[in-house]
């Protein structure tokens, strides 16, 4: 019976999570296996389209965030110096009509608890950093920086940028850095009070070379958060992320906009992070092994699709599971990598270009998408 295999999934980020819960769902013997010892709440958030909550439908939690995030009527597009609308896209009601969900945008921290939590804690792991794995054609021997090993029938490799599943299927490569950075704040929005100031729902401020996309995180309107591309030509600081300042802020938006010279003004503090990509791959899966998020298709954040393109991916992921069974795996991922590539490394095209939704044009082929709808496409028809 094919729901007697064991699956691994290694990292319990946003994609990892949902294959986690998904499986679990789906009655697959599910281990997950994180590196870090716990999650904190960093300062981040995120946005999850319609595509992304018909996928938090089916694990149980589109009714819980759409009570904790905020709801923004637009997608406001602004000359970050002038002011001016570039455009105005449509979301709120119009949304939920059109898409078949709610376009919310989250405390990053907060969704991704939520996630979490919706895994079977048992068989959960933390601390548990992955360093080798050794496919030997019947099981993977699974082996941890702390010594320990364990076994699955099948690996899923939800660990982000620098995967060590990635790594093993098809040899070591660092991640490109774009020449980007992002800041991230969170902003009180009692200290925006002070300001005769318009602070919308969701914004991004644009002019040639870098953004600032601004939007509350929290339903309750409290905490609102920008999050950046800048050019910076080169990262020599090793580590994921640094302190930023707001010195630097104002520096890298001098003659930006009254309401941008406001946020800064606000910022606490700021931290800097590295945007990382890399180039579509040429194999998604090998064996018993398999691939999917950061770990296969990094991208700029800017049309705030990663985790979507992850969380996508996993559902997408255990729909092919069941489709052919999971004793037939390997037919399973062939399905999953047709079903997903053209679409991921769309988006990854987009995304490093940078041009999302900065003029008026229709967003549909992103956020109508369902995955569960999807009429499947064959390996042998592409
Ligand atoms: P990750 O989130 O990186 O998770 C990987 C997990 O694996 C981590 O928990 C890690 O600790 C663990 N791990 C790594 N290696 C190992 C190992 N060897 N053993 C065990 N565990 C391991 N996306 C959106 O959809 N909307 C947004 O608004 C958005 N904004 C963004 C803003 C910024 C500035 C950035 C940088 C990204 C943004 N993204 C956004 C993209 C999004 O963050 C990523 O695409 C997404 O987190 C990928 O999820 P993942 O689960 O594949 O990888």
């Amino acid at each position: 019976m094919s729901n007697a295999l064991t699956i691994a999934v290694i990292g319990a980020g946003l994609g990892g999570a949902a294959a986690g819960a998904l499986l679990q769902q789906a009655g697959y013997s599910t281990k997950v296996y994180e590196q870090a010892p716990s999650f904190t709440r960093l300062g981040a958030g995120i946005h999850l389209g319609p595509n992304v909550m018909k996928v938090m439908r089916q694990i149980g939690l589109e009714e819980r965030l759409d009570a904790m995030g905020s709801h923004p009527s637009h997608w406001f597009s602004r000359d970050g110096k002038s002011g001016e609308y570039l455009s105005r896209i449509p979301l709120g009601d119009f949304a939920r009509q059109e898409y078949g969900a709610s376009y919310i945008t989250v405390h990053r921290g907060d969704l991704h608890e939520l996630m979490v939590g919706t895994l079977d804690q048992e068989r959960l792991y933390f601390g548990k950093q992955l360093v080798e794995v050794d496919d030997t054609g019947d099981k993977v021997v699974m082996h941890f920086s702390d010594g320990s090993s364990d076994e699955a029938d099948i690996v899923i490799g939800a660990d982000g940028v620098n995967s060590c599943i990635r790594e093993k299927l098809l040899g070591s490569e660092a991640p490109i850095y774009s020449g980007w950075v992002a800041h991230r704040a969170i902003i009180s929005a009692e200290k925006l009070k002070a300001y005769d100031l318009d602070f919308e729902a969701c914004v991004k401020w644009w002019s040639e070379d870098r953004h600032m996309m601004v939007y509350f995180v929290t339903g309750d309107e409290q905490e609102y958060y920008y999050v950046t591309g800048v050019p910076e030509p080169e990262w020599r600081h090793g580590t994921s992320f640094v302190d930023s300042s707001r010195e630097e802020m104002r520096k890298a938006f001098e003659g930006y906009h009254p309401t941008v010279q406001a946020l800064i003004d606000c910022t606490e503090t700021v931290t800097k992070w590295p945007l990382l990509e890399r180039n579509p791959l040429p194999l998604w899966h090998d064996n018993r092994l398999v691939l999917l998020g950061d770990a296969c298709h990094p991208m700029k954040p800017h049309m705030a699709q990663g985790a979507a393109m992850a969380i996508e991916d996993a559902a997408m992921l255990v729909r092919c599971l069941d489709e052919v069974g999971a004793d037939n795996y390997q037919e399973a991922f062939e399905l999953y990598r047709t079903n997903r590539f053209e679409r991921a490394s769309r988006v990854q095209k987009v995304s490093h270009d940078n041009t999302w939704l900065r003029h008026d044009e229709d967003p549909a082929w992103v956020f109508g998408y369902d995955v569960y709808q999807e009429p499947l496409k064959q390996p042998q028809d592409m």
